[in-house]
């Protein structure tokens, strides 16, 4: 996904592996001004390698922003440093040649877009302390005209306590305040790494009527189970929505 500020200005939020196809589609690596990652999972930033070669090899060694929260900005480099590192004779490569790592604890600010991290559960595991979480975004303009919520990979707590763990507890804010939500669904049942759409449905028709849906393929027939089910609808690739001064959808092209 592709936020783009006021002023133009074009932050890639997560680089999956399949980056090298789908962003020639509409853009040039030149045009993405900086890159957050939410977590560690290849379709998030498996493409990170691509993107930071083409920028050092066919786009002068540009730099740009690489924004992740602190639990994960230092492994990004473990993962990439095996192809990254050793590219010259006599000099090894370090992060900084490739990307300006920026660590985030709660928030950033990108051109006149306030960003706010959203910690959630991805993959549930025992013990607690190994569960893999993921961070997304509660996005806002400057005048807070715009807000919506996007959140990256998350599964449904297991256990009804661990609804009123902070990270939960900023995950139904974020759905409440946000006048769209980007939400992370699967059709079927049996898959614990997103929740599915039949739980999904279970949230009241205030907070169906904003989520868009991802991560579910695209088909007519997920097309249609999204809107029985009451939501806004599913989202497409290479889809273009544009705000107005009062914070709605004004286009859409899919
Ligand atoms: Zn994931």
């Amino acid at each position: 996904m592709i936020l783009t500020s006021g002023n133009g200005k074009k932050l890639l939020i997560d680089c999956g592996s399949d980056i090298n196809k789908s962003l020639p589609e509409l853009y040039q690596v030149s045009d993405i001004d900086a890159i957050y990652i939410s977590h560690l999972h290849g379709d998030h930033m498996g493409g990170l390698e691509w993107f930071g070669f083409y920028n050092y090899f066919a786009n002068n060694k540009r730099v740009i922003n690489l924004y992740a929260h602190e639990s994960i900005a230092d492994r990004l480099w473990e993962a990439l440093k095996v192809t990254m590192e050793v590219i010259h004779l006599s000099k090894k490569n370090i992060m900084s040649d490739y990307f300006n790592v920026i660590k985030v604890k709660d928030s950033f600010v990108f051109d006149d877009i306030d960003l706010k991290l959203i910690k959630v559960p991805h993959i549930h595991s025992l013990p607690k302390e190994d569960t893999v979480y993921s961070y997304g975004l509660f996005i806002r303009d400057i005048e807070c005209i715009i807000t919506s919520y996007i959140t990256t990979d998350m599964s449904l707590w297991k256990d009804p306590k661990d609804v009123n763990s902070i990270g939960l507890l900023e995950y139904k804010r974020a759905m409440e305040r946000a006048n769209l939500v980007f939400h992370d669904g699967y059709p079927g049942t049996g898959v614990d790494v997103h929740p599915a759409l039949s739980d999904l449905a279970k949230y009241g028709d205030e907070f169906k009527h904003k989520m868009l849906i991802y991560h579910c393929e695209t088909s007519e027939k997920n097309e249609k189970m999204v809107k029985d089910l009451g939501f806004a609808g599913l989202m497409k690739k290479n889809t273009l929505l544009v705000f107005n001064n009062s914070g709605k959808v004004i286009i859409t092209q899919g």
